[in-house]
């Protein structure tokens, strides 16, 4: 099939996610044919650098054989079974021991689910369950952040931030958001450790708001990633940490995008010295190859949803989907074989750190941040006022189209460039990256001025 022909069938019946159905009619898509390490290669021949790991999975790149070989060998063993009505299967239970190995202190049970929506959906039953087997059903409330994102199923939506979707559906009543902690955008005349400390305090005025015996937990990602990867000033954590040692109030960290290395450490967690009570993952946990997600459940939680009868009425039919265990078993594997993660943390970590402040110079660049493997530059008209180049932020979609022209991918949040490239990118792929980032910028600026 040719080009056109592929192109007329996608406008004609492929509805894509978080997408303007009308303009993308206009413009067509881009066809993906290829991969490689990690490179992404288009139905024109073009191979571009992935800074974005796919959608933020494939941390390990695209040429891990062993991954699809563990996947067809299951599927030529056992393709599926579920873990419904007493069954197992030994995949899931081998990717349950090597989770509660890799996961932080006091994480010792999983639920799987096919995604990261499904598995904060699954928070939300887990939380009504723990409060109402602990005989306080009035603690109902879950607060979240402005712009998170939590996923796109409704439970998902709700706990996600993003005013743009909320305009699109009802959310659940019981769910509301606080401040985030995104200095660049928000801070206004405030210090970043200042600003960290207020957006903290935010907390602490929705509990009281609230009535603390009516909040059942606090959900955050340990850094925004789908939001602009917002990396919270120094302040944010260790003082949300104090407010929440205050009160007898669950904390769901979603790791979906930070799990599995990203900065440095196996989970955000890990990095900010966090102990969750409940720990979204998905996405990195197969390195992309297979649908998986699941949420971790803290020892606290689990005496106490295992210890009192009655059924637990939730589950999916690929909850624990064999394949897609031993997709994670092998993404496991490798990341501990191949010291991947301490690789990120010593030495391409800092290196892309180095590099990726340089690009602050550039005239139209307000801020640079990164950490580990993720990274953040701000457009902007003016420098010191941060003003941007219009209200409707739409500096960042050239910016990005011009990177896409060089051979790179990045993503635009408005106006927020954001990159996390697969951890096994090397220094010499990160100068490749920072390079072609750079060119993207002087385009925009031409293409602006
Ligand atoms: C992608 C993402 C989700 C949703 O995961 P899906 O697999 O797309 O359902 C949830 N939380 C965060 C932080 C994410 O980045």
């Amino acid at each position: 099939m040719n080009k056109s022909q592929l192109l007329q069938q996608d406008r004609d019946h492929l509805l894509h996610p978080f997408t303007d159905f009308h303009d993308l009619g206009k413009q067509g898509t881009r066809v993906i044919t290829n991969a490689d390490g990690a490179y992404i290669t288009d139905i024109d021949g073009q191979r571009m650098l992935d800074g974005m790991s796919g959608l933020w999975c494939c941390n390990l790149g695209y040429s891990r054989n062993e991954i699809a070989d563990a996947i067809y060998e299951q599927l030529r063993t056992l393709p599926f079974y579920n873990s419904f009505f007493q069954c197992t299967t030994i995949p899931s239970i081998e990717l349950a021991d090597a989770l509660s190995e890799v996961t932080p202190e006091g994480m010792n049970n999983v639920f799987f689910t096919g995604s990261g929506s499904e598995a904060n959906d699954t928070n939300l039953r887990i939380i009504r369950r723990y409060w109402d087997l602990k005989g306080q059903p009035e603690k109902r409330i879950v607060i979240s952040r402005q712009n998170a994102y939590h996923g796109s199923t409704i439970g998902g939506a709700s706990l996600g931030g993003m005013s743009g979707m909320h305009k699109q559906f009802q959310s659940l009543d019981y769910i509301t958001h606080i401040q985030q902690p995104y200095w660049f955008g928000e801070g206004g005349d405030m210090s970043p450790e200042e600003f960290g400390v207020h957006a903290a305090r935010c907390l602490d005025e929705k509990i009281q708001e609230l009535g603390p015996d009516n909040v059942a937990a606090f959900i955050a990602e340990p850094i925004q990633g789908a939001g602009g990867v917002i990396i919270p000033p120094e302040t944010y954590w260790p003082e949300v940490k104090k407010v929440l040692a205050q009160y007898d109030i669950l904390l769901v960290m979603d790791e979906v995008i930070f799990g599995f290395g990203r900065t440095g450490e196996w989970f955000g967690s890990d990095y900010y010295g966090l102990k969750p009570d409940l720990m979204t993952f998905a996405k990195a946990v197969t390195n992309g190859y297979f649908p998986l997600g699941g949420t971790m459940v803290s020892d606290r939680v689990a005496e106490v949803i295992k210890s009192k009868g009655g059924e637990f009425t939730h589950g999916y039919t690929y909850s624990a989907h064999p394949a897609a265990c031993m997709a994670g078993l092998a993404t496991l594997n490798i990341l501990r074989n191949e010291k991947i993660i301490d690789n990120v943390r010593d030495t391409t970590g800092p290196y892309l750190a180095k590099r990726w402040a340089e690009l602050a110079d550039h005239p139209i660049v307000g801020e640079t941040r990164s950490l580990g493997m993720v990274g953040a530059l701000e457009l902007v008209k003016d420098k010191s006022s941060r003003a941007r180049f219009d209200d409707d932020c739409t500096a960042g979609g050239v910016c990005r189209d011009m990177s896409i022209k060089h051979g790179l991918v990045m993503r635009a949040t408005g106006d927020t460039m954001i990159i996390a490239p697969p951890l096994i990118i090397t220094t010499e792929q990160v100068d490749e990256l920072v390079e072609k980032a750079h060119r993207a910028l002087d385009d925009t600026a031409k293409a602006l001025a």
